[in-house]
């Protein structure tokens, strides 16, 4: 058994995450971040480019 990566506690079925858990946990890390625009401007100090849906030919 493995238990749930989202911090609930409850055990998965061999997965990560308990059915539902892994959008429970993106919401609360949004949350957290204050907000999806948020989140995408700390993600992108972190990794040094920036977020985009726009599809890239390299
Ligand atoms: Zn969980």
């Amino acid at each position: 058994m493995t238990t749930c990566i989202c911090g609930c506690g409850e055990q998965t079925k061999g997965g990560k995450f308990r059915p539902g858990h892994d959008q429970k946990l993106r919401a609360a890390i949004e949350d957290a971040a204050g907000g999806l625009e948020s989140l995408r401007v700390i993600v992108e100090k972190h990794i040094g480019r920036a977020i985009t849906t726009a599809k890239t030919d390299e």
